[in-house]
């Protein structure tokens, strides 16, 4: 069963909220899902810390208050297909789980799609399907997806991924220009792309066929 107790933890909640999460089930889902379950056992009592902490394989969980604001800005409803590049951990992907009707998730790295996929298991979420491969160039099976969202850094959108977004679908991704990264919200109206750059992020890279090539 899912953890019902206040997981995100008083001071963060305040500070997600001073910083601006203000989504009332972007922070329900944040209550519901045991972020420490997520982390390793000696991570656990800095899990709720406002922090990005190791996943191995030099990956990184993104800070609560990243998921937070990547999660708001998709503006998700129950009725949406999400599409996620980077499971990493799952966490994040179990956070959109609970907002949304599916959620596919692609991870490069076997070993952590499959330990990302026994956690959720055990906390009892069934609507996420996790893929491995390469996520730059999306999943186009089940597409086109409602939202997209690319929690690892590319130099450009890739192609495939706006491709397989639905007309009127918004895609949250981090970009690199010049060496520093900001959070993109990224909206396809009538085919095209209207972009906005709502936060600096600090992002491990998106590498494959589409993004960095290492
Ligand atoms: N969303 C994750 C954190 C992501 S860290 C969480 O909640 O824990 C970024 C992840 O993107 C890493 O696990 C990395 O291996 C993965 N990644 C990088 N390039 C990728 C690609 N082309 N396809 C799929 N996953 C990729």
């Amino acid at each position: 069963m899912i953890n019902f107790k206040n997981s995100i933890g008083r001071v963060t909640e305040q500070v997600l909220i001073a910083k601006g999460i203000t989504d009332k089930n972007t922070l329900d889902a944040l209550r519901k899902i045991p972020r420490e379950k997520f982390v390793e056992e000696s991570l656990k009592e800095l899990s709720y810390s406002d922090a990005p902490l190791p996943i191995g394989y030099n990956q990184t969980i993104s800070s609560t208050y990243t998921v937070a604001l990547m999660t708001q800005s998709l503006c998700l409803n129950k009725s949406h297909k999400i599409l996620e590049i980077g499971t990493g951990s799952g966490y994040q992907a179990a956070i959109l789980s609970m907002l949304c009707m599916s959620v596919f998730t692609i991870e490069r790295i076997r070993n952590l799609s499959l330990k990302a996929r026994d956690i959720a298991g055990k906390l009892n979420v069934h609507n996420i399907t996790f893929i491995i491969g390469d996520g730059t160039i999306g999943f186009k099976e089940y597409a086109p997806y409602d939202r997209i969202l690319v929690t690892a850094c590319s130099p450009d959108v890739p192609e495939a991924l706006f491709a397989q977004l639905s007309e009127g679908g918004i895609m949250v991704m981090p970009l690199e220009n010049g060496g520093s990264q900001n959070i993109f919200v990224i909206e396809k109206k009538n085919g095209k792309m209207c972009s906005n750059s709502i936060a600096p992020a600090n992002f491990v890279r998106l590498i494959g066929k589409d993004g960095f090539k290492s």
